[in-house]
Order: C-alpha cells, then sequence, then structure tokens
C-alpha cells in the first residue's frame, strides 16, 4: 500500500500524442501538439480523450493531478465532469493562449477570463476541494502581457493555483526575451504580472538564472520537474540540486505528451538519470518522496495527501511487489526502476476504490 502518486504536470489533451518524436519544444509544439489540441472543438473527441487519459493514470497508481486543459472552455468542462465523475481529485485550467498561436487556439483576454470565471463558479472546490480550477498561462510566449496580468488578477482574487512552464529551452529563452522587453528574465515576466506566489507550479525550470532561482525561493513557489519530457524534447537536464539546496519544494510531472508516460515510475527513474546526467545522485527516498508527498506540497495539498498518515484523506494505491523485494530499499529500487512487471492493483481516493 502505497500514498497515490501526484503527478504536478500533465496535459489532457495531448494524450493520444505521446511519442511523436518532431521536437525540440517549438517545432513540436507546431507539428504535433497544437493540430491534436485543436480536435478539443469536437466534444465526443473531448470526452473520449478525458476517459482514456483518466485510465491511463489510475492504471499508473496516480490518483492526484495538476492538469493542463486544452484551450477550449467545453473541453475543459467535459474534462472536470468526467474527473468529478471518476473520483480522481485535482486542478484543472484552461490553457491560455492568445497570441504567437494558432487561430483555431486562441482565445482573446476577454473571452478566456469569462470562461474562467464560469468554471471556477462551476468546479472550484467541488466535492468538498477534491477538484480544484487553477490559471494557466501555457507559457509567457503564447499570451500577450494584458493576457498574463488579467490572469494574475483572477488567480489573487480567488487564491487560485497559478501552472505554467517556464525556461524549457534556450531557443524558447531567447523569443520570450524578445517578445517581454520589460521584464528582466524569463521570471520576472510572470512576476510582474502577479503570477509568482506559494501557489505557483513552474514546470521544467532548466535554464533559470542564479537570481530566478532565488526569486523563486523567495516568493515560495514550487517546481515541477519533468525530466522525461526533458530527454524526449532535448531540452536541457534540470539542474535539481539548485532548487532543494535552496529549500525550494519540487513535485515530479509526467508532462504527457512530451513525457513518454503517464506513470509517475518513469518520472522517477529519468529523475534519476537527469541527476545522474548532472553528476549528482538522488536517493531512492527522495524520488518516492517527491512523486508523492512534495508533489502533493506543491500542489499545496500536503496537509490531505501524499503519504499516508492519520488524519489525512484516504489516497492510497495497492501494488503488487515480487516477491525478491525484502527491504524497503528493495522495494523502491524495483517501484523506480524494475519497471516490467509491477501492476497496479488498485486505487482509493478518500477510500473509496475507483478502479
Ligand atoms: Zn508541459
Amino acid at each position: 500500500m502505497l500514498p497515490g502518486f501526484v503527478d504536478t504536470h500533465v496535459h489532457y489533451p495531448q494524450t493520444r500524442i505521446i511519442g511523436r518524436a518532431t521536437g525540440p519544444l517549438l517545432r513540436w509544439l507546431e507539428q504535433s501538439v497544437f493540430p491534436e489540441e485543436a480536435r478539443f472543438a469536437r466534444r465526443p473527441y473531448a470526452s473520449a480523450v478525458a476517459d482514456e487519459m483518466i485510465d491511463r493514470m489510475l492504471a499508473a497508481g496516480t490518483t492526484c493531478a495538476a492538469i493542463f486543459s486544452s484551450s477550449n472552455p467545453a473541453a475543459t468542462e467535459v474534462l472536470l465532469g468526467r474527473l468529478a465523475e471518476r473520483g480522481l481529485r485535482g486542478a484543472v485550467g484552461l490553457t491560455l493562449m492568445d497570441v504567437r498561436s494558432p487561430k483555431a487556439l486562441s482565445l482573446s483576454r476577454d473571452a478566456a477570463m469569462t470562461a474562467c470565471r464560469k468554471l471556477i463558479r462551476r468546479w472550484h472546490q467541488h466535492d468538498d476541494g477534491r477538484l480544484e480550477v487553477a490559471i494557466t498561462p501555457r507559457f509567457a510566449l503564447s499570451c500577450s502581457r494584458a493576457m498574463l496580468r488579467a490572469a494574475g488578477r483572477l488567480a489573487a482574487e480567488h487564491g487560485l493555483l497559478v501552472q505554467t512552464h517556464i525556461a524549457e529551452t534556450e531557443e524558447e529563452l531567447a523569443a520570450t526575451r524578445a517578445a517581454h522587453r520589460d521584464a528582466s528574465d524569463y521570471l520576472d515576466v510572470y512576476d510582474r504580472a502577479g503570477l509568482l506566489g506559494e501557489r505557483t507550479v513552474l514546470a521544467h525550470a532548466i535554464h533559470l538564472s542564479p537570481r530566478e532561482w532565488d526569486r523563486v525561493r523567495d516568493a515560495g513557489a514550487r517546481i515541477a520537474h519533468c525530466p522525461d519530457s526533458n530527454f524526449f524534447l532535448g531540452s536541457g537536464r534540470m539542474p535539481l540540486s539548485e532548487a532543494h539546496d535552496r529549500g525550494i519544494l519540487v513535485g515530479l510531472g509526467s508532462d504527457v505528451a512530451a513525457g513518454r508516460s503517464f506513470s509517475m515510475r518513469r518520472a522517477m527513474a529519468s529523475a534519476y538519470d537527469n541527476a545522474l546526467c548532472l553528476g549528482r545522485s538522488v536517493s531512492l527516498p527522495t524520488l518516492f518522496r517527491m512523486a508523492t508527498l512534495d508533489g502533493a506540497g506543491a500542489l499545496g495539498l500536503g496537509d490531505r495527501v501524499g503519504s499516508l498518515e492519520a488524519g489525512k484523506d484516504a489516497d492510497f494505491v495497492l501494488m503488487r511487489l515480487s516477491e525478491q523485494a525484502k527491504t524497503v530499499e528493495d522495494a523502491l529500487a524495483q517501484l523506480v526502476f524494475d519497471n516490467d512487471d509491477l501492476g497496479v492493483e488498485a486505487c482509493y481516493v478518500r477510500g473509496q476504490r475507483l478502479s
């Protein structure tokens, strides 16, 4: 029996495009991601994929996730409805994109804020807080300054989780500097818009300066580390020690579909590889904590889920380990690295069996 895994960064409308090897990032977005995300204007498609994603998460033992929806409000509504019905825990955000984006995916600031308010009224804190609505600018490149500011105001007004991407590739970094010349660096784009605080989860954080790392710490923001995605798109190596040495909370993200699996076990194994590539090692207990308790903490849920403790909600998974695992260390090694035979037997949220 393990705490349910927490995926701090995943894209619902990319469920069907795992493995499209058209990276690096900006080319992959153009060629593989944006055409697929445009399909979510069709409600039956959105509904079918929502159930596929939930099935895959449960098969991987994930009981809680911070999810980027598409930029389509109706598809986001569909996803929240399926999560409400199926019993998973999580935060979902309409992906905000109003500039430098394909027409089919762009939504004006006013239309997006109206849609977000509607989603908040309908779904935020649904089922005693099991579901939340998150403010979700895709990244600085796809948002105007006005959109980012409006998003920051709305997040502050309702105390919402903010999730976005930062400093994933050097090409993106250069384009962001050119697009947001008033900001001193990438992080400052979000900071100036009021999007940086204790409820902010920043995905990737590969190419940050020392000033930006210090500011992430001082703001109390959190990191979603997505190493499998970083390998697949060749984005670079996230320096985990920069975050951990500063006491910054880091959860793991699958980042499907740049990540090649919904499994947080895969994310843990890739995080181990990633650190070793940088000449550092991460212990198995630390990897496990990032995939559970630290992930929950990054989403502001550390007092409710992420570990098996009296007083918390009973979100847990049952997994079958092989009989060779005699010690906790053996069991963790099997969980993280020996991926062939382990099976998730069942997932529970608040003691209710979901699969
Ligand atoms: Zn992502």
